[in-house]
């Protein structure tokens, strides 16, 4: 096969992964022969909890299954109002297999602990992508897309009141938006038709205090509009 026809082939698993029709993919898919075996994955919006954890686990979708340790999933209140989603796992997630544990996960925790939150209690934690992207570099927008199923499908089990994503990669992948993460926080977003707000990542926090100001206001925002949605 030529090489042309071999990328075509990795954009057309990324494409059925996503779920897009035939017609949305048309100018890819029509060119790729399927597959004889279709990726574990293919069927993730059908999936529950116990089947998407096994199908997380064993992912091979994209490059990053090659270095993780282990993927990691999410964790917390399967059925929380709360939903918080990051980017992806860092060095210390990748060893423990929990999102958020390092020094940016204990800042989140604060961050929690100040609006009344607790990890586990009404909140549950998610990345955009399960695997780390090695040397903590943003995932690719592919990287983003070939695990986009896993996160779908953990939003639709958990039917969150809200959703708040933690920095642009969380941001661009749930509002399918390039905007600044400045320009985008402050109001409602949608996904699907859960709200959304948007707020800077922990990690930058630490690098960056003086916006430690501005999270706080987004915290205080979104959980006047939890209260509201009550
Ligand atoms: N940063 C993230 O975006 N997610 C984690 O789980 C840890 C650090
Ligand atoms: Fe699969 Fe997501 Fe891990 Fe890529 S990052 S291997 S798509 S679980």
């Amino acid at each position: 096969m030529d090489e042309r026809a071999l990328r075509e082939l990795e954009l057309g698993n990324v494409v059925r992964l996503y779920g897009l029709s035939a017609a949305e993919a048309a100018p890819v898919a029509v060119a790729v022969p399927v597959p004889a075996v279709q990726p574990a994955s293919a069927n993730v919006s059908q999936m529950d909890w116990g089947e998407l954890k096994d199908a997380v686990r064993t992912c091979t979708a994209c490059g990053l299954c090659k270095q993780r340790k282990q993927a990691v999933f999410g964790v917390g209140n399967e059925s929380g109002p709360w939903l918080f989603v990051g980017e992806g796992p860092g060095a210390d997630e990748d060893e423990q297999g929990e999102p958020f544990v390092g020094q940016a996960g204990r800042l989140l925790d604060s961050m929690l602990h100040a609006i009344g939150l607790k990890r586990g209690r009404e909140v549950y934690i998610a990345n955009v992508v399960k695997c780390r992207p090695p040397g903590n570099r943003v995932p690719t927008s592919e990287e983003s897309v070939a695990c986009a199923a896993y996160l779908d499908r953990q939003i639709e089990l958990i039917a969150p009141k809200l959703i708040v994503a933690l920095g642009k990669t969380a941001a661009t992948r749930l509002l399918g938006t390039e905007a600044s993460l400045s320009s985008l926080r402050g109001r409602v977003h949608d996904y699907r038709g859960t709200p959304v707000i948007v707020t800077y990542h922990p990690a930058y926090l630490l690098r960056t205090l003086p916006d430690k100001a501005k999270a706080w206001e987004d915290l205080v925002f979104a959980r006047g509009k939890i209260a509201n949605a009550a």
